[in-house]
C-alpha cells in the first residue's frame, strides 16, 4: 500500500469558520480546543512512543503573536498558532518537543497523514499575512480582519483574501515512454515530471502544453486532468495532468532542466522502488510526480489507451 499523498487529507470542517463573524473569539473560548503551531516556517511536533503528533491543546500554546481558527475536528475547534523564531527555546523546553520543517515532517511521516493538511492549510496562512502586510492596490498598510481569514486596507478599503497559485504537473507519455526531466537542484539522480505555473488567461491544458514545449521541445496532444495537491512552499496548488505527446525529438531549454529523457515503463518500476542499477529514483510518495508516475506505471496513462 503505498504511503497518501502528501497534504491531500484534511478532515477539518470549515464551513462554520467561513460562515461566522468572529469565530477566533468562540475557538479560544472553548476549553477543548486544539491548536497546531508554525515557528517560523517551521512546525511544532510533539514526539512520543507511539509516533508523532502536531495537534496540542490550545491552552498549552500561549504568547503566541497570531493566531487564526482553521475548522472543526469532529466538532472540535482547531486553531493554528504562529511563534517567531525567538519563542523556540521557550516551545523546546517541555519534553519530546521538536521544531522542524514540514517537507521533512512529511517525508519521514513524523505524524498521522490527516495532520500534514491541518499543517499545510496554518502555514500557508501565515506566509499569506506575512507576504500581504501592503495594499496591492494602493500600497498603504492592510490589517487582518475576520479572525485573520481576510485583510483590508486601511486607506483604500480593498478586501485582500488568501491566495493559492496554481500549478500545472503532467506525466507525458507516449505509448510505454515517458518523458522525466531534472533541475540541478533535485537530489542526485531523481528524476520527475515536469511542471510550472499556470499563466493569467491560460487553460490548464494549455499550460501543459507550453511548459513542455518550452523545456524540452516536445508537442503535446491531449491532456486529462488527474489528481491535484496543496503544496504549502508557500502555497501552491499542484495539479496533475497525464498529457499525450505527440513528438519524440527534445530540445532541453538547460535554463530550467539540467537534463530530461525518456524513460521505458520497466525503468520507471525500478525507480519507483529504488531498484534502478544507475541510482536513478523518482521523488518520495509524498509527492504528486510519484503517484503520477505510479499510476502511469501500473495502469498506463488513460490518454494513451
Ligand atoms: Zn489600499
Amino acid at each position: 500500500m503505498p504511503q497518501p499523498l502528501g497534504f491531500t487529507l484534511n478532515p477539518l470542517d470549515r464551513s462554520t469558520v467561513e460562515g461566522e463573524a468572529d469565530p477566533l473569539g468562540r475557538f479560544e473560548a472553548d476549553r477543548r480546543a486544539l491548536s497546531v503551531a508554525i515557528v517560523g516556517d517551521d512546525v511544532l511536533l510533539r514526539m512520543g512512543e507511539d509516533g508523532g503528533t502536531a495537534l496540542f491543546d490550545a491552552a498549552d500554546l500561549t504568547g503566541a503573536d497570531e493566531s487564526a481558527p482553521l475548522g472543526l475536528l469532529d466538532g472540535t475547534p482547531v486553531l493554528a498558532r504562529h511563534f517567531a523564531p525567538g519563542a523556540a527555546e521557550r516551545l523546546l523546553a517541555v519534553r519530546g518537543r521538536r521544531i522542524l520543517d514540514l517537507r521533512s515532517t512529511a517525508v519521514q511521516g513524523l505524524v498521522p497523514a490527516a495532520q500534514l493538511g491541518i499543517l499545510a492549510q496554518a502555514k500557508s496562512l501565515f506566509d499569506w499575512h506575512a507576504r500581504h502586510r501592503f495594499c496591492a492596490n494602493c500600497g498603504a498598510p492592510t490589517a487582518p480582519v475576520q479572525s485573520r481569514l481576510r485583510r483590508d486596507c486601511s486607506a483604500c478599503a480593498a478586501q485582500h483574501f488568501p491566495r493559492t497559485d496554481p500549478v500545472a504537473i503532467m506525466l507525458v507519455a507516449r505509448g510505454d515512454l515517458c518523458l522525466l526531466g531534472r533541475q540541478v537542484r533535485f537530489p542526485p539522480g531523481t528524476y520527475s515530471c515536469l511542471a510550472g505555473f499556470i499563466s493569467q488567461g491560460e487553460t490548464l491544458e494549455d499550460a501543459v502544453r507550453r511548459e513542455v514545449l518550452e523545456e524540452t521541445g516536445v508537442r503535446v496532444g491531449a491532456v486529462t486532468y488527474q489528481l491535484s495537491q496543496p503544496w504549502p512552499f508557500p502555497s501552491s496548488l499542484m495539479i496533475g495532468c497525464a498529457a499525450q505527446a505527440e513528438t519524440e525529438a527534445l530540445t532541453i531549454d538547460h535554463k530550467e532542466l539540467e537534463d530530461a529523457r525518456w524513460f521505458e515503463r520497466g525503468e520507471v518500476g525500478l525507480m519507483l522502488e529504488r531498484r534502478h542499477p544507475d541510482g536513478l529514483a523518482t521523488p518520495p510518495p509524498i509527492a504528486i510526480a510519484h503517484h503520477l508516475l505510479r499510476r502511469w506505471y501500473e495502469e498506463g496513462s488513460p490518454v494513451s489507451r
